[in-house]
């Protein structure tokens, strides 16, 4: 586990190494099983209530907080974040990127086109 920022979630959560994710996904998968066979809609706001409420994501959030040491608050759709899923770090501040292929870093304003157009001319 390495804390990553989401920019989804706009804050810090646990970036999960694929070893850790598999062991949390078919918690998430069961918890997700359970939710619907309660009755309730999958939007994010019928499960923000009832990760509070109907105790079906129990196991899940105990799990990621035994495996992350960080409690599971999602705040994006994205409940389980997956390291792989990130971009490398950006050169300037070391931000995981949005994805593998994004040019730009929201957290300090790199810009990996204008960077490269500047690059050394000699
Ligand atoms: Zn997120
Ligand atoms: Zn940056």
């Amino acid at each position: 586990m390495k804390v990553v920022y989401c920019y989804r979630c706009k804050k810090d959560v646990a970036g999960l190494e694929e070893s850790e994710f598999q062991v949390l996904e078919p918690l998430y998968n069961s918890a997700w099983n359970a939710h619907r066979d309660l009755g309730y809609a999958v939007d994010a706001v019928s499960i923000r209530v009832a990760m509070r409420s109907s105790g079906v994501f129990d196991e899940l959030k105990a799990q990621h907080l035994n495996i992350t040491g960080l409690e599971l608050e999602p705040s994006c759709m994205v409940f389980l974040h997956k390291l792989s899923s990130f971009g490398p770090p950006c050169p300037r501040c070391g931000t995981l990127l949005r994805t593998s292929k994004a040019q730009m870093c929201f957290s300090c304003g790199w810009n990996g086109k204008t960077a490269s157009a500047v690059a050394p001319a000699n």
